[in-house]
């Protein structure tokens, strides 16, 4: 088979691009776009490039990043706005191929292969894609072009902003393996620790180390991401009615100390929530099952489901339910380890819209999903970090899991 020609196109800070589209008297000062105070505990949703030299993190809290650079510009998230311009960008995309699989909402794998000849190779489209952007959007894009998909990836994430990086089997020797393994897609926090407890620390040790081996420490795991440091990935892209269905998503943490009392504890399950449902929303589905897992100290782990009665796919009801099995089951005093929240019982969210809510409910219920939709960006790109699939290849489930970052 011929080798392939594949793109992936990232467009820069876009949340905050976006803003400064709809308010350019801001364009030279530092602008992080948060969420809601009272909702989402005022988090940096996205940063552009001024508050960025401050030092400024997205899913920091509002307060410190005040303290950091106390003249910054915070603006409101407007989604629907992140929306039309995610489809404007797809609606370029498309003048080159129609072999389009979008990864968050402002990132798109593209397989041009059919089209290098009309339009002179990767680069060539590339080049045009950029330029495209930029005169008919006003934003810029950063693009890899390779011969898999996660070598565009990381190409799309080598020269920031608004640049173009082309990974070749002859370059990437040069390129791909003196990065850190952990930039590689699908390699998470964990897998990462243990590799470079091995003294794997690149992705070119990485490609060195014996398949066999990482087999053996990983389990299959261990056998993609070697195929992958070696650029082995064969992964098409893939259009969205093409892409397997999970039949569950889940999302846990093992906090670096205890959590002891509710308070705690809804802190703790708040950001799973929002993440299963932002990734819910992503694949328009609803759960009807809620199951929450808690381990102690002693790593005693208990797991129970409850009903999700309507459907849904909003953080709030993911976390009243949550909270309520963690009362009905666990002690108050009892210091907890980790948590995991997932959604089960999957299905499409139109059907459930029209059978089970009347008119206000749907509206209340879309302005809360408008404005849970506002975080899905940052959840989208913790979900990079740790993606796994269900072992063995059975049914797939979405899960991640992932250390307290403090
Ligand atoms: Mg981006």
């Amino acid at each position: 088979m011929a080798e392939r020609t594949i793109l992936h196109c990232d467009a820069n800070s876009f949340f905050a691009s976006v803003e400064l589209l709809l308010h350019p008297e801001y364009k030279d000062a530092p602008v992080a776009v948060c969420g809601s105070e009272e909702e989402r505990r005022g988090i940096v949703l996205a940063k552009n490039a001024v508050a960025k030299k401050y030092g400024i993190e997205t899913a920091e809290t509002v307060y410190s990043a005040k303290k950091k650079c106390p003249q910054l510009v915070i603006l409101p998230p407007h989604y629907d706005q992140y929306v039309k311009y995610s489809r404007e960008l797809n609606r370029i995309y498309e003048r080159y191929t129609d072999r389009i699989e979008p990864f968050g909402i402002d990132e798109s794998w593209l397989d041009v292969t059919g089209s290098r000849r009309l339009f002179g190779g990767g680069l060539a489209i590339a080049e045009r894609i950029r330029g495209d952007v930029k005169n008919e959007l006003g934003l810029t894009v950063s693009i890899g072009v390779s011969f898999n998909k996660v070598f565009a990836k990381l190409g799309s994430d080598y020269k920031k902003p608004d640049g173009i990086t082309e990974i070749t089997r002859e370059n990437m020797g040069q390129i791909v393996h003196p990065l850190p393994v952990g930039t590689l897609l699908f390699i998470g926090r964990r897998t990462i620790e243990a590799l470079e407890k091995m003294g794997i620390k690149t992705i070119g040790d990485l490609a060195a180390a014996g398949p066999l081996f990482l087999e053996k420490r990983f389990g299959k795991h261990g056998v993609t991401i070697s195929r992958y440091a070696r650029g082995e990935d064969e992964g098409p892209v893939l259009v969205p009615s093409e892409q397997d269905r999970a039949k569950s998503i889940g999302s846990g943490v093992t906090f670096s100390s205890d959590l002891v009392g509710e308070e705690a504890v809804e802190r703790g399950l708040m950001p799973l929530c929002e993440e299963v449902a932002a990734q819910l929303r992503y694949q328009n589905r609803v759960a009807s099952t809620l199951s929450l897992t808690v381990r102690d100290e002693f790593l005693r782990t208990i797991s129970r489901q409850i009903p999700l009665t309507p459907p849904t796919d909003l953080a709030k009801a993911l976390l009243d339910r949550a909270l309520e099995l963690y009362r009905l089951e666990w002690s108050p005093q009892k210091p907890i380890r980790m948590l995991t929240v997932t959604a089960m019982n999957l299905c499409e969210a139109e059907a459930e819209q029209i059978t089970l809510f009347d008119e206000e409910q749907h509206e209340k219920r879309q302005k809360r999903r408008d404005l849970e939709k506002t975080v899905d960006e940052i959840r989208s790109k913790y979900g990079k970090d740790a993606l796994s699939y269900g072992q063995n290849g059975t049914a797939p489930s979405v899960r991640r899991h992932r250390r307290d970052e403090n």
